[in-house]
Protein backbone atom coordinates (compact mmCIF):
# COMPACT_ATOMS: atom_id res chain seq x y z
CA UNK A 1 0.00 0.00 0.00
CA UNK A 2 2.69 2.44 0.92
CA UNK A 3 4.17 1.82 -2.90
CA UNK A 4 1.02 2.27 -4.52
CA UNK A 5 0.42 5.52 -2.74
CA UNK A 6 4.23 6.85 -3.71
CA UNK A 7 3.61 5.80 -7.19
CA UNK A 8 0.49 7.77 -7.32
CA UNK A 9 1.79 10.57 -5.99
CA UNK A 10 4.76 10.66 -8.18
CA UNK A 11 2.21 10.29 -10.96
CA UNK A 12 0.13 12.74 -9.72
CA UNK A 13 3.35 15.34 -9.92
CA UNK A 14 5.00 14.66 -13.35
CA UNK A 15 2.95 16.73 -15.70
CA UNK A 16 2.96 19.45 -13.27
CA UNK A 17 7.07 19.62 -12.79
CA UNK A 18 6.90 19.27 -16.40
CA UNK A 19 5.41 22.02 -17.33
CA UNK A 20 7.23 23.96 -14.78
CA UNK A 21 10.39 22.81 -16.22
CA UNK A 22 9.24 23.88 -19.33
CA UNK A 23 8.36 26.99 -18.36
CA UNK A 24 11.48 27.85 -16.43
CA UNK A 25 13.34 26.77 -19.73
CA UNK A 26 11.51 29.11 -21.74
CA UNK A 27 12.23 32.15 -19.22
CA UNK A 28 16.00 31.12 -18.96
CA UNK A 29 16.15 31.60 -22.68
CA UNK A 30 14.00 34.60 -22.70
CA UNK A 31 16.24 36.15 -20.00
CA UNK A 32 19.42 35.98 -21.87
CA UNK A 33 18.56 37.64 -24.52
CA UNK A 34 16.82 40.05 -22.22
CA UNK A 35 19.90 42.03 -21.87
CA UNK A 36 21.68 42.18 -24.93
CA UNK A 37 18.11 43.39 -26.53
CA UNK A 38 18.05 46.32 -23.55
CA UNK A 39 14.47 45.26 -22.32
CA UNK A 40 15.72 46.19 -18.69
CA UNK A 41 15.06 49.14 -17.52
CA UNK A 42 14.79 50.92 -13.78
CA UNK A 43 12.42 52.13 -12.06
CA UNK A 44 13.16 54.69 -9.01
CA UNK A 45 11.25 54.72 -5.35
CA UNK A 46 11.20 57.92 -3.36
CA UNK A 47 13.09 57.45 0.28
CA UNK A 48 11.58 60.05 2.39
CA UNK A 49 12.74 61.64 5.49
CA UNK A 50 9.34 60.87 7.79
CA UNK A 51 10.12 64.25 9.95
CA UNK A 52 9.81 66.57 7.06
CA UNK A 53 8.80 64.10 3.97
CA UNK A 54 11.12 65.71 1.80
CA UNK A 55 12.98 63.24 -0.59
CA UNK A 56 16.31 61.81 0.55
CA UNK A 57 17.34 59.43 -1.50
CA UNK A 58 15.87 56.56 -4.01
CA UNK A 59 15.83 53.05 -4.52
CA UNK A 60 16.64 51.46 -7.83
CA UNK A 61 14.08 48.25 -8.61
CA UNK A 62 14.78 46.23 -12.16
CA UNK A 63 11.77 45.83 -14.58
CA UNK A 64 11.51 43.64 -17.49
CA UNK A 65 9.79 45.08 -20.48
CA UNK A 66 8.93 42.56 -22.29
CA UNK A 67 8.01 42.68 -25.72
CA UNK A 68 4.69 40.18 -24.96
CA UNK A 69 4.10 40.24 -21.39
CA UNK A 70 4.71 44.10 -20.45
CA UNK A 71 6.33 44.83 -17.58
CA UNK A 72 7.47 42.16 -15.42
CA UNK A 73 8.16 42.55 -11.73
CA UNK A 74 11.84 41.64 -10.54
CA UNK A 75 9.90 38.99 -8.21
CA UNK A 76 9.07 37.08 -11.61
CA UNK A 77 12.53 36.80 -12.81
CA UNK A 78 15.35 37.32 -10.21
CA UNK A 79 14.90 34.02 -8.90
CA UNK A 80 15.76 32.30 -12.22
CA UNK A 81 18.58 35.26 -13.05
CA UNK A 82 20.52 34.22 -9.47
CA UNK A 83 19.70 30.23 -10.51
CA UNK A 84 21.47 30.43 -13.95
CA UNK A 85 23.87 33.30 -12.85
CA UNK A 86 22.48 35.90 -15.53
CA UNK A 87 22.23 38.26 -11.96
CA UNK A 88 26.02 38.79 -12.45
CA UNK A 89 25.76 40.58 -15.64
CA UNK A 90 22.29 41.86 -14.63
CA UNK A 91 23.08 43.09 -11.39
CA UNK A 92 26.62 45.07 -12.79
CA UNK A 93 24.35 46.50 -15.37
CA UNK A 94 22.03 47.56 -12.48
CA UNK A 95 24.49 49.65 -10.78
CA UNK A 96 25.94 51.25 -13.81
CA UNK A 97 22.76 52.74 -14.99
CA UNK A 98 21.41 53.66 -11.36
CA UNK A 99 25.02 55.20 -10.74
CA UNK A 100 24.60 56.84 -14.32
CA UNK A 101 21.32 58.28 -13.68
CA UNK A 102 22.20 59.67 -10.00
CA UNK A 103 24.94 61.29 -11.21
CA UNK A 104 22.90 62.93 -13.69
CA UNK A 105 20.15 64.12 -11.44
CA UNK A 106 19.43 67.81 -11.35
CA UNK A 107 19.67 67.28 -6.88
CA UNK A 108 22.45 65.13 -5.39
CA UNK A 109 19.86 62.85 -3.77
CA UNK A 110 21.30 59.34 -3.00
CA UNK A 111 20.79 56.07 -4.46
CA UNK A 112 19.69 52.49 -3.22
CA UNK A 113 20.72 49.53 -5.52
CA UNK A 114 19.80 45.84 -4.46
CA UNK A 115 22.86 43.42 -4.40
CA UNK A 116 21.63 39.42 -4.63
CA UNK A 117 23.38 37.40 -2.21
CA UNK A 118 24.55 35.70 -5.92
CA UNK A 119 26.35 38.95 -6.92
CA UNK A 120 28.68 38.38 -3.47
CA UNK A 121 29.79 34.80 -3.98
CA UNK A 122 30.94 35.44 -7.43
CA UNK A 123 34.19 37.56 -8.03
CA UNK A 124 34.35 40.91 -9.08
CA UNK A 125 31.53 42.55 -7.33
CA UNK A 126 33.97 45.24 -6.01
CA UNK A 127 35.18 45.93 -9.47
CA UNK A 128 31.56 46.12 -10.95
CA UNK A 129 30.71 48.72 -8.34
CA UNK A 130 34.54 50.70 -8.64
CA UNK A 131 33.89 50.49 -12.43
CA UNK A 132 29.90 51.98 -12.29
CA UNK A 133 31.21 54.73 -9.68
CA UNK A 134 33.90 56.12 -11.99
CA UNK A 135 32.31 55.67 -15.27
CA UNK A 136 29.62 57.94 -14.20
CA UNK A 137 31.28 60.12 -11.66
CA UNK A 138 28.91 59.63 -8.85
CA UNK A 139 30.54 60.38 -5.52
CA UNK A 140 30.90 57.16 -3.27
CA UNK A 141 28.70 58.41 -0.51
CA UNK A 142 25.77 58.80 -2.90
CA UNK A 143 25.67 55.17 -3.34
CA UNK A 144 23.76 52.73 -0.98
CA UNK A 145 23.89 49.19 -1.77
CA UNK A 146 20.83 47.20 0.22
CA UNK A 147 21.85 43.30 0.86
CA UNK A 148 18.84 41.09 1.69
CA UNK A 149 18.82 39.33 5.22
CA UNK A 150 17.17 36.58 4.21
CA UNK A 151 20.56 34.65 3.71
CA UNK A 152 23.66 34.30 5.74
CA UNK A 153 26.03 36.02 3.97
CA UNK A 154 28.55 37.62 6.21
CA UNK A 155 28.93 34.18 8.23
CA UNK A 156 31.85 34.31 5.52
CA UNK A 157 35.07 36.25 5.92
CA UNK A 158 35.68 36.92 1.84
CA UNK A 159 32.56 38.70 1.37
CA UNK A 160 32.53 40.45 5.02
CA UNK A 161 36.10 41.79 3.32
CA UNK A 162 33.91 43.11 1.03
CA UNK A 163 31.32 44.85 2.58
CA UNK A 164 34.59 46.48 4.86
CA UNK A 165 35.91 47.75 1.50
CA UNK A 166 32.92 49.54 0.34
CA UNK A 167 32.32 51.34 3.85
CA UNK A 168 36.19 52.21 3.57
CA UNK A 169 35.94 53.59 0.16
CA UNK A 170 32.66 56.18 1.77
CA UNK A 171 29.72 53.72 -0.05
CA UNK A 172 26.27 53.19 2.22
CA UNK A 173 25.83 49.58 3.32
CA UNK A 174 21.88 49.08 4.10
CA UNK A 175 20.55 45.45 5.73
CA UNK A 176 17.62 45.16 3.41
CA UNK A 177 14.30 43.21 5.03
CA UNK A 178 15.33 43.61 8.33
CA UNK A 179 13.41 40.88 10.89
CA UNK A 180 12.38 38.53 8.31
CA UNK A 181 15.87 36.91 7.82
CA UNK A 182 18.56 34.40 9.48
CA UNK A 183 20.43 35.65 12.64
CA UNK A 184 19.66 39.40 12.91
CA UNK A 185 21.14 40.48 15.93
CA UNK A 186 24.20 38.64 14.84
CA UNK A 187 24.43 40.68 11.86
CA UNK A 188 24.48 43.78 13.31
CA UNK A 189 27.41 42.79 15.79
CA UNK A 190 29.67 41.67 12.80
CA UNK A 191 29.09 44.41 10.26
CA UNK A 192 28.49 48.03 11.16
CA UNK A 193 25.42 48.82 8.27
CA UNK A 194 25.04 52.24 7.29
CA UNK A 195 21.27 51.37 7.84
CA UNK A 196 18.75 48.57 8.49
CA UNK A 197 15.67 48.70 6.60
CA UNK A 198 12.40 47.46 8.53
CA UNK A 199 10.67 45.06 6.21
CA UNK A 200 7.42 45.71 5.04
CA UNK A 201 6.09 42.78 6.95
CA UNK A 202 6.23 44.51 10.45
CA UNK A 203 5.20 47.90 9.33
CA UNK A 204 1.72 46.78 7.52
CA UNK A 205 0.46 45.54 10.89
CA UNK A 206 2.04 48.21 12.81
CA UNK A 207 -1.49 49.41 13.39
CA UNK A 208 -3.01 46.35 14.62
CA UNK A 209 -0.45 44.21 16.03
CA UNK A 210 1.15 45.26 19.24
CA UNK A 211 3.90 42.43 18.72
CA UNK A 212 4.79 44.35 15.46
CA UNK A 213 4.92 47.66 17.42
CA UNK A 214 6.99 46.22 19.79
CA UNK A 215 9.65 45.23 17.13
CA UNK A 216 9.89 47.68 15.39
CA UNK A 217 10.26 50.05 18.15
CA UNK A 218 12.79 47.64 19.43
CA UNK A 219 14.54 47.65 16.32
CA UNK A 220 14.37 51.36 15.78
CA UNK A 221 16.11 51.77 19.50
CA UNK A 222 18.92 48.98 18.27
CA UNK A 223 19.75 50.53 15.48
CA UNK A 224 19.86 53.72 17.06
CA UNK A 225 22.28 52.48 20.14
CA UNK A 226 24.64 51.01 17.33
CA UNK A 227 24.67 54.13 15.23
CA UNK A 228 22.67 52.67 12.26
CA UNK A 229 20.64 54.97 10.60
CA UNK A 230 16.11 53.05 10.05
CA UNK A 231 14.57 53.13 7.43
CA UNK A 232 11.08 51.07 7.20
CA UNK A 233 9.90 49.93 3.88
CA UNK A 234 6.11 49.63 3.05
CA UNK A 235 4.52 52.61 4.39
CA UNK A 236 1.06 52.80 3.12
CA UNK A 237 -1.09 54.49 5.34
CA UNK A 238 -0.59 57.95 7.20
CA UNK A 239 -1.46 56.27 10.74
CA UNK A 240 1.73 54.15 10.18
CA UNK A 241 3.54 57.27 8.98
CA UNK A 242 2.46 59.00 12.42
CA UNK A 243 3.64 55.49 14.69
CA UNK A 244 6.81 55.36 12.66
CA UNK A 245 7.57 58.93 13.46
CA UNK A 246 6.76 58.72 16.62
CA UNK A 247 8.96 55.46 17.49
CA UNK A 248 12.01 57.36 15.92
CA UNK A 249 12.53 55.74 12.84
CA UNK A 250 14.53 58.25 10.41
CA UNK A 251 13.13 57.28 6.90
CA UNK A 252 10.82 56.25 4.97
CA UNK A 253 9.46 54.53 1.90
CA UNK A 254 5.84 53.63 0.35
CA UNK A 255 3.34 54.57 -1.59
CA UNK A 256 1.79 56.82 0.59
CA UNK A 257 4.93 58.43 -0.69
CA UNK A 258 5.77 57.49 -3.91
CA UNK A 259 5.25 54.16 -6.31
CA UNK A 260 8.14 53.32 -8.30
CA UNK A 261 8.35 55.58 -11.09
CA UNK A 262 10.35 55.36 -14.31
CA UNK A 263 13.82 57.49 -14.39
CA UNK A 264 12.54 59.98 -16.78
CA UNK A 265 10.34 60.88 -13.83
CA UNK A 266 12.53 61.27 -11.20
CA UNK A 267 14.44 64.97 -12.09
CA UNK A 268 11.11 66.50 -12.48
CA UNK A 269 10.51 65.40 -8.66
CA UNK A 270 13.56 66.40 -7.35
CA UNK A 271 12.90 69.98 -8.69
CA UNK A 272 9.76 70.02 -7.16
CA UNK A 273 11.34 70.02 -4.01
CA UNK A 274 10.70 70.94 -1.38
CA UNK A 275 6.94 70.60 -2.47
CA UNK A 276 5.83 67.04 -0.60
CA UNK A 277 5.97 63.99 -2.41
CA UNK A 278 2.04 62.82 -2.81
CA UNK A 279 1.26 59.28 -3.62
CA UNK A 280 1.38 58.51 -7.15
P1 LIG B 1 12.99 45.08 -1.85
O1 LIG B 1 14.40 45.46 -2.08
O2 LIG B 1 12.57 44.80 -0.45
O3 LIG B 1 12.14 46.25 -2.51
C1 LIG B 1 10.93 46.74 -2.01
C2 LIG B 1 9.76 46.16 -2.76
O4 LIG B 1 8.56 46.59 -2.11
C3 LIG B 1 9.62 46.66 -4.21
O5 LIG B 1 9.02 45.62 -4.97
C4 LIG B 1 8.66 47.82 -4.06
O6 LIG B 1 7.96 48.12 -5.25
C5 LIG B 1 7.72 47.27 -3.01
N1 LIG B 1 7.04 48.33 -2.27
C6 LIG B 1 7.50 49.56 -1.99
N2 LIG B 1 6.62 50.27 -1.27
C7 LIG B 1 5.57 49.47 -1.07
C8 LIG B 1 4.30 49.64 -0.39
O7 LIG B 1 3.99 50.68 0.18
N3 LIG B 1 3.46 48.58 -0.40
C9 LIG B 1 3.76 47.41 -1.02
N4 LIG B 1 2.85 46.43 -0.98
N5 LIG B 1 4.93 47.21 -1.68
C10 LIG B 1 5.83 48.23 -1.71
P2 LIG B 1 9.62 45.17 -6.36
O8 LIG B 1 10.06 46.34 -7.16
O9 LIG B 1 8.64 44.22 -6.97
O10 LIG B 1 10.92 44.38 -5.96
C11 LIG B 1 10.84 43.18 -5.24
C12 LIG B 1 12.20 42.69 -4.82
O11 LIG B 1 12.98 42.35 -5.96
C13 LIG B 1 13.01 43.73 -4.08
O12 LIG B 1 12.62 43.78 -2.73
C14 LIG B 1 14.41 43.19 -4.27
O13 LIG B 1 14.67 42.18 -3.33
C15 LIG B 1 14.34 42.57 -5.64
N6 LIG B 1 14.95 43.49 -6.61
C16 LIG B 1 14.42 44.57 -7.23
N7 LIG B 1 15.32 45.16 -8.04
C17 LIG B 1 16.46 44.44 -7.93
C18 LIG B 1 17.77 44.54 -8.51
O14 LIG B 1 18.09 45.43 -9.30
N8 LIG B 1 18.68 43.59 -8.15
C19 LIG B 1 18.38 42.59 -7.27
N9 LIG B 1 19.33 41.68 -6.96
N10 LIG B 1 17.17 42.47 -6.69
C20 LIG B 1 16.22 43.38 -7.02
MG1 LIG C 1 15.71 46.72 -1.40
MG1 LIG D 1 13.42 45.54 1.21
MG1 LIG E 1 11.22 43.68 1.77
Amino acid sequence: RAKAGHRGTFHAFEPRMDEEVRGRRALEQDLRGALERGEFELHYQPQVDLATELVSGFEALVRWRHPVRGLVEPGAFIPVAEETGLIVRLGAWVLARACADAAAWPVPARVAVNLSPVQFITPGLPEAVAAALERSGLPPGRLELEITESVRLIDNDTNLLVLHAFRDAGIQVALDDFGTGFASLSYLRAFPFSKIKIDRSFVSDIGRDEGCLAIVRAATRLARDLGMDTIAEGIETPLQLLQLRQLGCAEGQGYLFGRPMPGADVPALLLAEPRRVVAG
